[in-house]
């Protein structure tokens, strides 16, 4: 009972199986259908040309003869018609009801085509080679539906049976090709069924290959973006922020244009964590980073330095504009205080400038120190304010030679 049970449970998922990967296995069928139609018309050609011949030179035809050679000229138009039909349906969307039902249509000629082939053979020889080479040949050829494997190969067997004594006189040989025409379709069907239930296995497993391939790739992407990008405010983050600065100076060093870079910290940050909360807080910094992102221009390079300190790398920029956007920046800060549940949150920030002149060999720590003394007296001086700074004079004095050789 519990085995019937496990097979009705098999079953069903075989058939929701099949149902998910039927549209990719009849553009499969119709594509292997119109190609096996090409192989087949030579072998169909041939056989009606030995017949057309026979009848143009007047020779003796036997009955037998005429039904083979018929049967091959039947078999020129289907496998043409059919060629033609697939060809057709593969250069529109072939996946509808029309395109399986031609893909069915084609394996049922075929069988028949094969009966009769073996039927009119008996009159010359017990043989069932039309039968092995149609029954085998559609096993292989179509990936069908189990139900239809079944309906298909199972009437094959059952005509073949009943109308071998048509031609078929002799008793052991009728009884020999029954025998045949039993065994040789059910055993295409088994071969048809395992074809078929493999195939559906094969597409859905690369499918989730495919599927797996491409949430790798993805988790690859977001794995980079958390490796150089703050996971809080989504700017880059300082090891970022020190690459894409390093090749900026270089470069400002080789075309002979000043660097600017601004440092910004929040005013009185701390408060804003006692009095409203942590969560406050990191959307104050979210707010802020945003405010910051949205007033410069797309090339430059802001960052999160760490806590409530931001970076700004301002290329090809003087001092005395690197100036004019902290102001803008520091003003864009005040005018924009964070909406809360408890009324605006108002917010300030400290801003230290500094140009890295082409001329200097800095590097990105000189500019950092040199940025951090103007943004402690700007704190100094009492906050919500700008101050410029200078690089130290080892940083700037003489021309760099090695750097913009
Ligand atoms: P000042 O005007 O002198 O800069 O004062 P301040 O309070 O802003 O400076 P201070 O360095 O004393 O405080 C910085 C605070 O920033 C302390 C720390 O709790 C907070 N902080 C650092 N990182 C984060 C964070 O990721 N989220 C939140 N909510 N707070 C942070
Ligand atoms: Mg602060
Ligand atoms: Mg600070």
């Amino acid at each position: 009972m519990r085995f019937l049970s496990d097979m009705a449970r098999r079953l069903r998922a075989s058939v929701a199986d099949d149902l998910q990967v039927r549209d990719q296995v009849t553009v499969d069928n119709l594509r292997r259908l119109r190609l096996g139609a090409l192989l087949a018309l030579p072998v169909f050609l041939g056989a009606s040309g030995w017949m057309l011949q026979g009848w143009l030179t007047g020779a003796a035809m036997a009955p037998w003869q005429w039904a083979v050679g018929l049967t091959h000229l039947s078999g020129l138009g289907l496998a043409t018609a059919m060629g033609a039909l697939s060809h057709g349906m593969l250069r529109r969307a072939p996946t509808g009801r029309a395109a399986r039902a031609l893909v069915v249509l084609a394996a049922l000629l075929t069988l028949l085509l094969g009966v009769a082939l073996t039927v009119f053979f008996q009159w010359v020889t017990p043989k069932a080679t039309p039968l092995v080479v149609t029954a085998i040949g559609v096993a292989l050829v179509f990936y069908l539906r189990p139900a239809v494997s079944v309906a298909l190969f199972s009437g094959m067997a059952v005509l073949c049976f009943a109308v071998l004594p048509l031609t078929q006189h002799d008793p052991a040989m009728l009884a020999s090709g029954r025998v045949s025409a039993l065994v040789i379709p059910l055993t295409a069907l088994v071969f048809s069924v395992m074809a078929g239930r493999k195939n559906t296995v094969n597409i859905l497993l690369s499918r989730s290959l495919a599927q797996a391939n491409a949430a790798l790739a993805a988790k690859q992407v977001e794995l980079e973006r958390l490796a150089s990008h703050d996971g809080l405010t989504g700017l880059c983050n300082r090891s970022e922020f020190m690459r894409r600065a390093d090749h900026e100076l270089l470069r400002a060093i080789r075309h002979r244009y000043s660097t600017s870079f601004l440092l910004l910290d929040l005013d009185h940050f701390k408060r804003v964590n006692d009095h409203y909360g942590h969560p406050t807080g990191d959307a104050v910094l979210c707010h802020v980073a945003r405010l910051l992102s949205s007033g410069v221009r797309v090339s430059d390079v802001v960052a999160r330095l760490g806590g409530e300190e931001f970076i700004v790398l301002l290329p090809h920029t003087s001092e005395e504009a690197a100036l004019r956007c902290a102001e803008k920046l520091r003003s864009r800060v005040q005018a924009h205080p964070l909406e809360t549940d408890a009324g605006p949150l108002p917010l300030t920030v400290s801003i230290g400038v500094v140009e890295a002149p082409p001329r200097a060999r800095a590097d990105v720590a000189a500019a950092y120190a040199a940025i951090d003394r103007a943004l402690y007296r700007a704190k100094s001086a009492g906050r919500n304010r700008v101050e410029v700074g200078a690089l130290d004079a080892d940083c700037s004095a003489t021309e760099p030679a090695r750097l913009a050789a």
